[in-house]
């Protein structure tokens, strides 16, 4: 997989530095075309177990508009797998732009009913086409410690001592990552995208060893749960690309900004504080929007 050398950073100086303090994002929604944000890093420790055990075919799931789906597909292709996506819900009459990308990368798509995806059930056409031991099955999500050890390398693209780091929440496995990998110093803010899950600390601390940055997990900026949105949430992703250029998401960076930003304007971090916002990239959601919603 050829990413970019090097991660570019947008400064958002012009817009915090009247509240005193300093904020840079770094674009990972710019390491690939496809394979965009966090996933590729999340992925890449799972492909070399793949590799290592000399698996045949990856396997992993999602919904109809899953980064992670789109991910798997483009990564398992570049390092010469075939790959299979489990898609929650019966199989539409044509498929999301998203899961045509996967299959256009070559992932040979199954789709099963909601409560036999809620456990992970593989269909049986899956071993008429492969034996149990060919499949290398990755965590939903990437959930899961070679993901966390994968979303640690992401803070080997930054030099700069920040205070903070604030990245959006799905699985847990990207704050562990950056947790794992910070100083003991540095705060990790982690902006969760879903509505009241309470299992989140655990199921981010089974993914921890004991050395650790501290987190601070916030769960007020959910705007109805996971891929819910409301007209505030898209209003403010207008106007925050209008002042940065920088394009979100609903169902994860457009919360991540928004809750950083409010908390600037809150006066919620000291004066002097040095933030890094991560750009999870992974813009697939917003094409499940109508048209004219955003204008980027
Ligand atoms: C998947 C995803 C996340 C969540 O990452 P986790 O490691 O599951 O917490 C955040 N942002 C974007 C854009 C994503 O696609």
């Amino acid at each position: 997989m050829n990413l970019k050398d090097q991660i570019p950073l947008t400064s958002l100086k012009k817009l915090y530095q009247p509240f005193g303090v300093e904020a840079d994002v770094l674009r990972l929604d710019q390491v690939h075309p496809i394979v965009s944000g966090n996933k590729w890093y999340k992925l890449k420790e799972y492909l070399s177990e793949a590799e290592r055990l000399q698996k045949k075919v990856l396997l992993t799931f999602g919904g109809a508009y899953s980064n992670h789906i789109v991910a798997t597909a483009a990564a398992a292709k570049a390092k010469g797998f075939p790959s299979i996506g489990i898609i929650r819900g019966e199989k539409p009459i044509t498929l999301s732009d998203t899961l045509q990308d996967a299959a256009d990368q070559g992932m040979n798509l199954f789709f099963i009913d909601r409560s036999s995806y809620h456990l992970k059930i593989i269909p049986p056409e899956v071993w008429r086409l492969y034996k149990p031991g060919e499949v290398f099955i990755v965590p939903e999500g990437g959930y899961g410690s070679l993901g966390c050890q994968g979303a640690a390398t992401i803070l080997k693209e930054v030099n700069s001592p920040y205070s903070h780091i604030a990245v959006a929440v799905g699985t847990g496995t990207t704050v562990a990552g950056l947790a794992s990998a910070a100083s003991q110093e540095q705060k990790i803010l982690g902006v969760v995208a879903l509505k009241s899950y309470v299992e989140m600390e655990g199921a981010i601390n089974n993914l921890l060893s004991d050395l650790h940055a501290p987190i601070l997990l916030f769960h007020d900026y959910h705007f109805g749960g996971y891929a819910k949105k409301t007209p505030q949430l898209i209003s403010f992703m207008n106007d925050w690309f209008r002042d940065t250029g920088i394009p979100s998401d609903f169902v994860y960076t457009g919360k991540l900004f928004f809750a950083v930003d409010d908390l600037i304007r809150k006066n919620y971090f000291e004066k002097g504080a040095r933030l890094l916002l991560i750009h999870t990239g992974g813009l697939q959601g917003n094409r499940s929007l109508p048209k004219g919603t955003l204008i980027f």
